[in-house]
């Protein structure tokens, strides 16, 4: 998501409450940041950050991470959180290669993909948040048995995410669907900014669950 650039969203990140600075000094030890032990969800690519604050807002047992890489994105969630004050959700701007530098071993409990970026080119393939590089990634901090959720409208990049999955030796796929509006797992499903667009274009969204088995 690009939005025209923000003059100042930078400083407004640097300086708001909401977000985490120096995040690789909380590797190991988010418990101290939240306060408790409750469980870690993160969103990848979190964009203007509804879907997450809908989440945060109806589950106040969980831990959320919002992480994104655009400030003038970013921006708009840190508008919204200051005035609903959320305790059990950060933000962090950053590129999500880095994601294992943030995170300790076992820390996060699942992760949310949506609508993430397709890099249509081959040669950009491993800039995609479901290839293998990002799957060897995420298995750094993933719990045992810990999720990954996808979303997306775009088909190439869904397939491609079910062949990366099939082909990681400690991945397995949950279940999955094309058309998640018409599937049983849309009960409880949260819209994000991108799905509420591409549903009212009548673009059918698909949805993968993976888990990490070993
Ligand atoms: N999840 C939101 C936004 C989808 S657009 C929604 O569904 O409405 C994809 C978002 O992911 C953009 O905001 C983009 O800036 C962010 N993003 C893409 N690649 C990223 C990366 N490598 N690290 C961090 N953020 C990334």
């Amino acid at each position: 998501m690009r939005l025209r650039n923000v003059p100042g969203a930078r400083d407004v990140i640097a300086e708001s409450r909401f977000t985490i600075k120096n995040e690789t000094e909380y590797k190991g030890k988010w418990n101290t940041v939240f306060g408790n032990d409750n469980p870690v969800h993160i969103e990848i690519g979190m964009g203007k950050g509804q879907f997450i604050m809908t989440l945060a807002a109806r589950n106040p047992e969980i831990n959320y991470v919002g992480i994104e890489k655009y400030s003038s994105v970013l921006l708009r969630a840190l508008e919204k959180q200051e005035q609903e004050e959320l305790p059990n959700i950060y933000f962090i701007r950053m590129e999500a290669e880095y994601i294992a530098d943030v995170f300790g071993e076992g820390e996060v409990d699942r992760i949310y993909l949506n609508f993430s970026d397709p890099w249509p080119k081959d040669r950009h393939a491993k800039r995609r948040l479901t290839s293998q590089a990002f799957l060897d990634r995420y298995e750094k901090l993933l719990k045992r048995d810990g999720h990954v959720i996808f979303k997306t409208d775009n088909r190439e990049l869904f397939d491609f995410s079910m062949e990366q999955a099939e082909q990681a030796p400690r991945w397995k796929i949950l279940n999955y669907t094309y058309d998640l509006h018409h599937s049983e797992y849309v009960q409880g499903n949260v819209m994000t900014e991108y799905e509420t667009r591409f549903v009212e274009k009548g673009n059918a969204i698909c949805r993968m669950e993976l888990a990490r088995e070993v």
